[in-house]
């Protein structure tokens, strides 16, 4: 369960907050690290703060964009220390946890945080399929990076001990869900959709290419909020083929 809950950190600062995120990681029992064009690739600096969980680090992966980094996970929760900025459904702390522990056994999800100075761009965001708020103080209600990594691995962990609680003493922990799980796309899949979806509305005309709008990021908050299964975009994309094969 835990090894396929992944931290993902967009575009990085500070070596210094990738070596405490990996520390705070490590004590969670947390190890899948990737790295989203760090600003500097971990230095001396970040091993030193990572302490006794180099390994965490050494063992991050660095890759180019946020696509990159979560094209094989079926859920991917995107941390912002602003409150709902884009009205994206959105889960308390707890909630991001349980969902995170729910669906890990299937496949890889992901958790992503944002740079130090201005968090996700609104583009990343429209990548995840929930967003996450520490509800901190409103006033004040930015964390440091590492410790809101810490924060959101505590959650996890906690939970996590609990399911293993109720494993020892022989019940199911998500009985539902795991009788009959669902499968949700791959966020890379998703991805595919919206390039098909924008391109057939280019095509019929209801999307004008020169002035686009906002038309596509409404509709991603849309398919958000339903988070569309595996076989229902399988159908979406089979109407989007048929109406390709009508206008050409
Ligand atoms: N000035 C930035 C804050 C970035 S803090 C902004 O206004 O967006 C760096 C990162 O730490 C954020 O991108 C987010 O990933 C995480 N973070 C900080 N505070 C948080 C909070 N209250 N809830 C969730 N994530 C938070």
């Amino acid at each position: 369960m835990l090894e396929n809950i992944r931290i993902v950190l967009v575009n990085t600062s500070h070596t210094g907050n990738i070596g405490s995120v990996a520390r705070a990681m490590k004590t969670m029992g947390l190890s899948q690290l990737v790295l989203v064009d760090p600003v500097t690739k971990p230095d001396s600096q970040a091993s030193a703060l990572a302490a006794g969980a180099t390994d965490v680090l050494h063992g991050a992966a660095i890759v180019d964009s946020l696509a990159e980094a979560i094209a094989d996970c079926g859920l991917v929760i995107g941390t912002s220390a602003r409150n709902r900025t884009l009205d994206w459904p959105l889960l308390e702390p707890r909630g991001a946890a349980a969902k995170l522990l729910e669906e890990s056994p299937r496949y890889p999800v992901a958790l992503v945080f944002g740079r130090e100075s201005s968090g996700l761009t609104n583009d990343e965001l429209q990548q995840c399929n929930f967003h996450v708020h520490i509800p901190a103080n409103p006033d004040y209600s930015s964390l440091n990076l590492a410790m809101a990594v810490q924060a959101l691995s505590y959650e996890i962990r906690m939970q996590w001990l609990e399911g293993q609680a109720l494993n020892v003493k022989g019940q199911a922990l998500n009985a539902d869900s795991s009788i009959n799980p669902i499968d949700y796309p791959r966020a890379d899949d998703l991805e595919r959709f919206f390039v098909h979806l924008e391109q057939t509305l280019g095509e019929t005309g209801f999307i004008i290419k020169q002035h686009p709008g906002q038309v596509m990021a409404k509709l991603r908050r849309l398919f958000a909020r339903a988070r569309p299964e595996e076989a229902e975009l399988n159908i979406l994309r089979g109407m989007l083929t048929s109406i390709d094969k009508k206008i050409r």
